[in-house]
């Protein structure tokens, strides 16, 4: 029985991936202990997980150049909380996210870490050019953060990127091989072991999931970071005012509900919906192409519209339509007619669910947690007793 630290940003998009891994370490019997705010406690805890709170960073987040210091500021805030844990568990691995402490807390502790990816794999180079890293290029606040770390805790992180691209030894991706783009330039440290979607406890309350019985239904989500998509939601709210069947927006808590339009009675609006569950109803799925949305929805079939933003979602949307897995439309060829014809052309057009399948037979045969769980353990033994990983 092994004490586990797990240690994340507390972003829906980074925990649910790790649920099932967290799911897997608990049923076996570890002690899983994992750092994240509120609102991911419940769903935690319902696995067996001891869940140890940080106050919500994420909260601050204001656009692409606020990612990564609030990136830095989540991980200064876990180190001091590994600090305290620290006193009282000898943990034997720490198993981080990509993005937040995690290099540094498993330098801080001397204890062996796994890295787990919630994207695909993307190359230093790329992540230094592109989004936040870039963005945040010269902000003296980093410097300062990175400094106090040190400072604080002794451990020192290689570069300001290493915050948003903590690899390690072992690397586990929630993806395939043959999703993941240029996977032949990963070796085997990193293990593919594809998507598990545990039950999420608490997300279907209050939402009217008996609506959805029966009927033609249309999801519109944006994920939870995109801000200021009233319009794109008003636009759609124009668009599909005479689909026949339901409408689902999960409008997100950066939404100002006030600001959308009234809508006609087929519409469900909600900051926040059940999504594993919406997505078993669904007939089409728009998305801004998150990494997790694209999963969920080749876990269920769903065929999709995607309308990539920034940071890993052009990269997504390019690979589905390079698999023929998705219909791509780009933010400013967005209106009510774009729309209303890409819905028709996913919709009617087999070929998508075919590109979709193929990607989601390839999730089945990666062989999940299982497989991760293997690679886990192995490598802690070698860690721990020297002994080679073959
Ligand atoms: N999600 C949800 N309900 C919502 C919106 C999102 O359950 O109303 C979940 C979704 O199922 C996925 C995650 O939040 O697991 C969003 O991750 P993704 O990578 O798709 O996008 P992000 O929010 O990180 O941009």
């Amino acid at each position: 029985m092994a004490n586990i630290l797990m240690i994340n940003v507390p972003a829906e998009g980074h925990v649910n991936p790790t649920l099932g891994m967290a799911k897997a370490f608990a049923e076996r019997g570890d002690n899983v202990h994992y750092i994240t705010t509120e609102k991911f406690k419940e769903r935690l805890e319902a696995l067996g997980v001891r869940v140890h709170l940080q106050p919500d960073f994420m909260q601050k987040l204001k656009g692409v150049d606020s990612v990564l210091k609030i990136m830095i500021e989540i991980a200064k805030d876990t180190l001091s909380v590994v600090r305290e844990l620290a006193e009282q568990i000898d943990f034997d691995f720490v198993y981080y996210d990509t993005f937040g402490a995690g290099k540094l807390v498993r330098d801080y502790l001397g204890i062996p870490g796994i890295s787990s990816s919630s994207s695909f794999l993307f190359s230093e180079e790329f992540m230094k050019k592109h989004g936040p890293i870039k963005a945040a290029e010269g902000n003296p606040e980093v410097e300062r953060l990175i400094r106090e770390i040190q400072d604080q805790f002794g451990v020192k992180a290689d570069s300001p990127a290493q915050f948003m691209r903590n690899d390690g030894e072992l690397n586990v991706a929630y993806t395939s091989r043959y999703f993941q783009p240029d996977s032949d330039q990963y070796g085997d440290e990193y293990v593919f072991v594809g998507p598990s979607f545990p039950e999420r406890k608490g997300s279907r309350r209050g939402f009217p999931l008996e609506d959805l019985e029966g009927e033609r239904v249309l999801y519109i989500s944006m994920g939870t970071v995109l801000a200021d998509k009233e319009a794109f939601f008003n636009m759609c709210i124009d668009a599909f005012s005479d689909f026949k069947g339901k409408v689902v927006i999960a409008a997100g808590e950066r939404t100002d509900q006030s600001r959308l339009k009234a809508s006609p009675d087929h519409f469900i609006i909600s900051p926040y919906v059940p999504q594993l569950d919406v997505l078993q109803h669904a007939d089409v799925f728009i998305t801004h192409g998150g990494m997790n949305s694209v999963n969920e929805a080749i876990h269920f079939e769903v065929p999709l519209v995607v309308i990539p933003h920034d940071k890993d979602q052009p990269v997504v949307a390019a690979r589905l339509n390079e698999l023929g897995a998705g219909f791509v439309l780009s933010e400013e060829d967005v209106n009510d007619e774009t729309l209303k014809k890409a819905v028709n052309e996913v919709a009617a057009n087999e070929a998508y669910l075919k590109g979709i399948r193929k990607i989601k037979e390839s999730f089945q045969n990666a062989g999940g947690v299982t497989r991760a769980l293997a690679a886990v353990d192995r490598f802690v033994e070698e860690k721990q007793h020297g002994l080679p990983a073959n």
